[in-house]
């Protein structure tokens, strides 16, 4: 089964996309995991992307479809594939379009987590993670179970991303609702488009979209 989780940043995307990940053993495809990856490594990719993505704006759809052609044909996606963060403009769907056509794959659903802007400042402001498996925490409302220490691996460090403060989430929020939410359109024109409340708790969003998947 192959899926797109679509929404603004802060919409839950990641969080639901590891536990979906888990339900149907597919994998999850993050391209801004990807792109950091880049950062971090201090790859020729990762020095062009580390500007636009501290500006809160999106990296070229030829840098992005590069890269996550080539990641589907891996074999952690023979059971399916969850894109988490792509794609995310018009050419960038249009191109998946052809590289799913080309490996003689379908999209099944794409589930559009929607939400109010507004609360995604608090979400993203609040958002930080495990440095060692990463895996994803709020300070109000994703807490670990015991403070200071990561429920999956015990580890005692924790890290935030750089774009996540007040002033860049709001560039990211422009750039989706200008370039990202057209495609909610380009799916549902489809018949592929299903929506879930994602201003619910974190264990109803993952019911919603499963009963939509089931
Ligand atoms: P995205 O990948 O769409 O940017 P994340 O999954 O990283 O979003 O979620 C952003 C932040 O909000 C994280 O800190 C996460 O713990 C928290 N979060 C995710 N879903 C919810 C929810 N339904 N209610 C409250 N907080 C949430
Ligand atoms: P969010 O929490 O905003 O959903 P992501 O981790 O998905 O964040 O993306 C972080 C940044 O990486 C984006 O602001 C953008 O600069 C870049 N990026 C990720 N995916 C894409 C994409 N498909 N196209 C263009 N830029 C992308
Ligand atoms: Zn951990």
């Amino acid at each position: 089964m192959n899926l797109i989780l679509l929404g603004p940043p802060g919409a839950g995307k990641g969080t639901q996309a590891t536990r979906l990940e888990h339900a149907y053993e597919i994998a999850q495809l993050s391209t801004g995991e990807m792109l950091r990856a880049e950062v971090s490594a201090g790859s020729e990719i990762g020095k062009k992307a580390d500007g636009l993505m501290k500006a809160g704006q999106l990296v070229p759809d030829e840098m992005i479809i590069g890269i996550i052609g080539g990641r589907l044909d891996r074999d952690d996606c023979r059971n399916g594939f969850i894109l988490d963060g792509f794609p995310r403009t018009v050419p960038q769907a249009a191109a998946l379009d052809v590289m799913l056509d080309e490996k003689h794959l379908r999209m099944d659903h794409v589930m559009s987590i929607e939400v109010d802007d507004e609360a995604m400042v608090k979400r993203i402001t609040g958002r930080f993670s495990c440095a060692k498996c990463g895996a994803g925490y709020h300070e109000e409302f994703q807490k670990p179970k015991v403070d200071g220490v990561c429920d999956a691996c015990g580890s005692t460090e924790f890290s935030r991303r750089a774009d996540d403060n007040a002033e860049t989430v709001r560039e990211r929020l422009k750039a989706y609702h200008a370039q990202t939410a057209p495609i909610i359109d380009y799916y549902d024109s489809r018949g592929l488009l299903r929506r879930v409340d994602g201003m619910e708790p974190i264990d109803n969003v993952t019911s919603q979209l499963k009963a939509a998947i089931d």
